[in-house]
């Protein structure tokens, strides 16, 4: 760490500094690199190609996931913990395969991933001016804000309805400056064909989690299908596998340590423009209130999921989910502190203030810029703890029942509107799919669960007092003792409703306001009572927004006028390209990391941790390592299969499942997280802690190959 903060030293003398290295470029970015300089074998027509065959046609969106094809036959690689929710999904005690694995060993046998769909790329033009239009000057902000959420959906829906069977999004690049209109390719039938067991697949658990030295096998094959025609299908068993115009071979020389490599894919969400006060807010708010809740929510499914298989599986998605935010928001909120981040932004934004003042034009312009931008803050603070409980309240990511009830209440009042006016999950465009995602949910509810975690987010949501009181809970609570008073509720409201049902969910959502409450469900009614203050909340939001779309844009101008230099957006879900090398690092003082490890590595963590589950390999895992069973992956440097690598390249969420290349565009391996000390990089990049780890191919190859004897996907993917 003391390496760590001395770089952050020197970057405070200078402000603003930014490593030379950092950088998720995208695609518009990619023909104004020198490729050759930085250390690629390809040029930028070989990484995108509207007019020909290039890698960014063999790199799919995978439900929020990266992967890439593998072969011309439609076959998907990408993590374990991408396809964890279609391993989950077929899983049963009787039939587990989480524990076991899953292999397909012919087509047929392949299982439907419901839950998934891919979309690849296939244009994206910069569309700013025409969004931008939409602002007129009399605009209130959140007027502003929702014009151009309304102009960015005509823009989608004309484009779609022009072209059936694609997708379109408009990306913001830069906060109310710069939008970009994606074009996808999108397919619906998607299978599973391999997951290796979850003791490979998730190697190290939650103790390894965003952790190096790292053994976790996080790797899974899919195949993407279409109707026979090559047109897009739901499920049907006529479909034929899809044939990508570009698939990826196997480097078979492998990697080695310094050498380059690179990553296409999809990353998330980073925070690298953003001022002082959103740190502050996210250090200081955000992050510890859901690590707080999450928290809980943890300790409540693994006491439900103790002793019963069945609910274990139900619950396992979830807890993965939970336990992974919680983790990396425990690595930011570290890494804030240690790096004194709110702090060095606040440095930096002096000096801005004083370029700022140090020009009359420049004054007038931004005078009063940072100031606004720390009462937006400020203001959002006040009511943070109450709207992030209200949300929770209402999210399905939460309680599965009260989630749905909700988008049912909430669609009664959207589906009145103009399709492009209503809120993107009840666009005609999209209504398949949140009733599809609301009635799927349902696979995984568990009555006792859901109850607990209702009665738990009630009696936080009744806490609050005077303004920011939310009546409809306060209702509930009055008149008794609050816990009895909440029990009473929840037994009656759960003999009562009939919300458990995916048939009557699917109904529901259909129904009008009236329709609804003549129906009289417990669930629908709270969600009634509930949504005035929901709505309000969301406004607040548009408001909220629309200030900050027009203070960040002026942030992001003013910088480029500081520092005389161009920037890259930060990451939104857009596709970018990253470059680097295999390389270790040094955490902290004396200590250095290793850019590999190996299968003999797995051999000793099982063996010096006998009574931890998380480190349990599988044994034929281990009689194959003990009788150094390589086959032909061993690593020469090594003498052992390499299993996980680092490397310095810049990624985020949403990278997972991404391709390393080495520079000729050839797989070396499957990038699926990141360090401790690297989860900050969503905040601030730097190169002395950015390390992500990827799954070395070879130990994909080997686990193929000598655990699971997969000839089959070997053959596809043309290892001999
Ligand atoms: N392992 C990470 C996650 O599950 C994804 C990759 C990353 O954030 O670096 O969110």
């Amino acid at each position: 760490m003391k390496r760590i903060v001395c770089f952050f030293i020197t970057t405070l003398i200078f402000g603003f500094s930014m490593s030379a290295e950092e950088g998720m470029f995208p695609l518009s970015e990619i023909h104004k690199l020198d490729l050759k300089a930085m250390g690629f074998l390809v040029g930028p027509r070989d990484i995108y190609n509207p007019n020909g065959v290039s890698l960014v046609d063999g790199i799919i969106n995978l439900g929020g996931c990266t992967a890439s094809f593998v072969s011309g036959e439609g076959l998907i690689l990408t993590n374990y913990h991408c396809a964890f929710g279609a391993v989950q999904a077929v899983a049963t005690p009787e039939n587990d395969y989480l524990r076991d694995g899953f292999y397909a060993a012919e087509r047929s046998a392949e299982i439907p991933a419901k839950r998934y769909t891919v979309r690849l790329i296939e244009s994206y033009r910069d569309v700013s001016r025409e969004i931008l239009t939409a602002i007129k000057k009399k605009m209130s902000y959140a007027q502003r804000s929702k014009a151009i959420e309304e102009k960015s959906k005509r823009m989608v829906v004309a484009f779609e309805k022009s072209n059936p069977g694609k997708r379109a999004e408009v990306a913001e690049m830069f906060r109310g400056k710069t939008y970009v209109l994606f074009v996808y390719n999108y397919i619906k039938d998607v299978r599973l064909v391999y997951a290796p067991p979850r003791s490979i697949g998730e190697y190290g658990g939650e103790e390894d989690n965003w952790m190096w030295p790292r053994h976790t096998g996080d790797f899974a094959f899919m195949r993407a299908y279409v109707a026979p025609d090559g047109s897009n299908a739901e499920f049907s068993l006529q479909n034929v596998p899809f044939r990508p115009k570009k698939y990826f071979p196997v480097a078979a020389e492998g990697v080695r340590n310094e050498d380059f490599a690179f990553i296409l894919g999809y990353p998330g969400s980073t925070h690298r423009h953003k001022s002082s006060h959103y740190l502050a807010f996210e250090e200081n708010i955000r992050m510890p209130f859901m690590v707080d809740l999450y928290r809980w929510i943890i300790g409540l499914k693994e006491e439900m999921s103790a002793g019963n298989r069945g609910v274990a599986i139900k619950l396992s998605s979830s807890l993965k989910g939970l336990w992974n935010t919680v983790t990396r928001s425990l690595g930011q909120l570290q890494g804030m502190k240690n790096l004194h981040l709110v702090e060095q932004r606040q440095r930096e934004e002096i000096s801005l203030q004083k370029f700022i003042d140090s020009d009359p034009v420049r004054r007038r312009k931004y005078g009063s810029l940072l100031a606004d931008l720390a009462k937006v803050y400020e203001d959002k603070a006040k009511r943070s703890r109450r709207d992030l409980t209200l949300s929770n309240l209402l999210s399905n990511r939460i309680s599965i029942i009260m989630g749905n009830a909700f988008k049912i209440c909430e669609a009664s009042h959207e589906r009145v509107k103009k399709d492009t006016q209503r809120e993107a999950a009840y666009m005609e465009r999209n209504f398949d799919r949140t009733e599809k995602q609301m009635t799927m949910a349902l696979r995984d509810y568990h009555e006792p669960t859901e109850k607990a975690l209702l009665k738990e987010m009630l009696r936080r949501a009744a806490a609050f007092r005077d303004k920011q009181a939310i009546p409809a809970v306060r209702d509930i609570c009055a008149g008794s003792e609050e816990s009895m008073a909440l029990d009473a509720f929840l037994q009656k409201s759960f003999a009562a409703t009939k919300l458990n049902d995916p048939k009557i969910v699917s109904a529901c959502l259909k129904k009008n306001n009236a329709q609804l409450r003549t129906m009289n469900d417990p669930f629908i009614n709270l969600a009634f009572a509930l949504y005035p203050d929901h709505r309000e909340m969301k406004e607040d939001e548009k408001i909220k927004k629309g200030i900050l779309d027009q203070l960040l844009a002026k942030l992001v101008d003013v910088k480029r006028e500081l520092l005389g230099r161009d920037f890259i957006p930060d990451a939104n879900g857009t596709l970018r390209l990253t470059r680097g090398r295999i390389r270790g690092y040094s955490p902290a003082d004396a200590i250095r990391m290793q850019s590999f490890t190996t299968l003999g590595g797995i051999v000793e963590k099982h063996a010096t941790h006998p009574g931890l589950a998380s480190y349990q390999a599988p044994e034929k895992l281990l009689e194959l390592a003990k009788a150094r069973d390589y086959g032909r992956f061993a690593h020469p440097d090594l003498d052992d299969v390499p299993v996980a690598m680092l490397y310095d390249m810049d990624t985020t969420g949403g990278n997972s499942g991404s391709p390393v290349f080495n520079p000729r565009g050839e797989l070396i391996g499957l990038n699926f997280d990141r360090v401790f000390e690297a989860t900050i990089n969503d905040f601030a990049w730097d190169e002395s802690y950015s390390r992500s780890i990827g799954v070395d191919m070879r130990f994909i190859l080997w686990s193929l190959a000598k655990f699971s004897g997969a000839e089959r996907l070997l053959a596809e993917m043309g290892i001999k």
